[in-house]
């Protein structure tokens, strides 16, 4: 699905996380691995050059949008980034809960709070949102108003935290933070559908959100 002009949702189909493939150059989650095939078909279908793309970002370390990121660097000769309090292993990704054996991939940079990561049209600061994981971050344009924002806030909702790794209180900071950062145009879960300014304020999806942690 073709979100905006350069970004495109390859969904996540099952219990896949949503891909996000951004200026044909950045690739953020990979999904389990179940369905790897039909996200570089969608690439394809897409007319996406997955020679062009050269970094994958993980929102953060759980199975759902790791498991496919050993064989998806291999297969685009990409590099691989995750926030430096991700630790990807088969403990730290629930991979139990999933069912499945992680192929922990090899890191190839770590990334901390205020970190930048600029593609062709965007210039994404990395905040680091804590809660859902202790390897959580979100990536976000403030020009632009683009939050890609993992697991931790979704359209209607946001993120588990009565689970190993959750922090009820520190989702609590990181939603706040959200709520802080002015007018969000385009928000990018990890899961379900995408929202818009309109969706966000006017619907009063994200005031829905934090009055229930508040
Ligand atoms: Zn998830
Ligand atoms: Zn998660």
């Amino acid at each position: 699905m073709q979100i905006t002009e350069n970004i495109l949702l390859l969904n996540g189909a099952g219990i896949d996380s949503n891909v996000y493939c951004i200026d044909n150059e950045l690739l953020v989650d990979t999904g389990t691995g179940a369905f790897i095939e039909e996200t570089l078909e969608q690439m394809n279908r897409f007319g996406v050059d997955k020679n062009n793309i050269k970094k994958i970002v993980l929102t953060h370390e759980h199975f759902d949008h790791i498991g496919a990121a050993s064989e998806m660097k291999k297969k685009l000769g990409a590099n691989l980034f995750v926030c430096e309090d991700a630790e990807l292993n088969n403990g730290t990704s629930l991979s139990d809960l999933f069912d499945e054996d992680l192929d922990v991939p090899d890191v190839d940079g770590y990334f901390s709070e205020g970190d930048e990561i600029n593609t062709s049209s965007y210039s994404f600061k990395v905040l680091h949102t804590p809660g859902h994981s202790p390897g959580s971050i979100c990536l976000w344009d403030k020009q632009k108003g683009v939050l890609v924002s993992g697991d931790l806030i979704f359209r209607d909702g946001f993120g588990r935290v009565d689970i190993p790794g959750g922090d009820a209180d520190k989702i609590k900071e990181s939603l706040r933070r959200v709520k802080e950062l002015g007018d969000i145009n385009v928000l990018l879960p990890g899961h379900g559908t995408p929202a818009s300014n309109k969706n966000i304020y006017d619907d009063g999806a994200i005031e829905n959100i934090l009055s229930e942690i508040e």
